[in-house]
């Protein structure tokens, strides 16, 4: 039996793997694709204290390495069951027991939910500008979206993709003033208001998109950058979560069950950031650290 199972290795578990360990806690880590968690899709981060610049896939990295080298790893297993009461986890590999459980598995991507996005992903149709882009470069590709996701998308690809698109669904882009500023002085990014993607379209890879006005528009590429939402479904009604599906718990990250909390993004809170996932990786981790003391 483990002192504390950690689900999710972003800022959040990461930083719990971290205090954990360095609590001497006999720690167990899990996620279901890589380290690092949102951070990866970041092209560049420059507002966590004494990083001044650094591209998200090098900080995840770095986190990562830190923990390393306390003793600690991220085994690749996606959870799919937690009993709370138990305080067990399972994955496809089987079930894990634990004496406390840190649950910090951020948010997931929203799709578009429109004919040809399930398809075409992975064949043009992108999540992650930062991961994908450059496989378009001299392409002309589209970013779908109308907030700082879509702006960062459009502007990290614009050096070398010939011509960006960026459909927004309203009448006005939402984001940051700067983020706008620098968009607009780009001659090779364009943004069409008012429209939405009813289609994607092509046979082995992506041709075009057909939006809600008729136009049928010619790229090699769609990212869609319309936000991401809470994924609590892997908990099965088993904690107090918001209609949303975010879990309910306080500063102190302990969530409605005994021995159970809850860090980082997928937490009821309002900033939704790197520091604010890692401080809540420190809180809760020191809290299971006081549970495991006293059992
Ligand atoms: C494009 C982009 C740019 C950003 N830029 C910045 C920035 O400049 N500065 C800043 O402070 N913040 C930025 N953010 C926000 C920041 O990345 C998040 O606030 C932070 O990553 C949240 O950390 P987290 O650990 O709570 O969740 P996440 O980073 O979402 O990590 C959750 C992890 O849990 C794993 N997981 C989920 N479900 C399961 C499961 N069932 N089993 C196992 N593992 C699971 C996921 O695979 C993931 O690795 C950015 C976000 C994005 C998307």
């Amino acid at each position: 039996m483990y002192d504390v199972i950690i689900v999710g290795a972003g800022p959040a578990g990461l930083s719990a793997g971290i205090y954990a360990i360095r609590a001497g806690m006999d720690t167990l880590i899990l996620d279901k694709s890589v380290w690092g968690g949102q951070t990866v899709l970041s092209a560049e981060i420059e507002n966590y204290p004494a990083v001044p610049s650094v591209t998200g896939p090098d900080f995840a990295q770095r986190m990562y390495e830190q923990l390393v080298e306390l003793g600690g790893s991220v085994r690749l297993e996606e959870v799919t069951d937690i009993d709370t009461e138990k305080r067990s986890v399972t994955t496809a590999n089987g079930v894990y027991r634990a004496k406390t459980v840190i649950i910090a598995a951020g948010l997931r991507r929203r799709t578009l939910g429109c004919k040809g996005e399930t398809e075409l992903t992975g064949r043009g149709v992108s999540y992650c500008a930062v991961c994908d882009g450059r496989f378009f470069t001299g392409k002309d590709v589209v970013v779908a979206g109308g907030g700082n996701t879509a702006l960062e998308d459009a502007l990290f690809m614009s050096s070398y993709c010939r011509g960006i698109t960026i459909l927004c669904r309203s009448d006005r882009m939402k984001g940051e003033e700067a983020l706008k500023e620098s968009v607009s002085k780009r001659e090779n990014i364009r943004i069409l208001y008012n429209v939405r993607i009813e289609e994607i379209q092509g046979r082995e890879a992506v041709e075009a998109v057909l939006l809600s006005d008729g136009t049928v528009l010619k790229t090699s590429a769609v990212f869609i950058a319309i936000g991401y939402e809470a994924d609590s479904a892997f908990l099965k009604g088993q904690l107090q979560v918001t209609g949303d599906g975010y879990v309910v718990a306080g500063e102190d990250c302990h969530t409605s069950a005994e021995g159970v909390f809850i860090a980082g993004d997928l937490r009821t809170k309002k900033v939704r950031q790197i520091v604010t996932a890692a401080a809540d990786g420190a809180v809760a981790a020191l809290g299971a650290a006081d549970l495991v003391l006293k059992m």
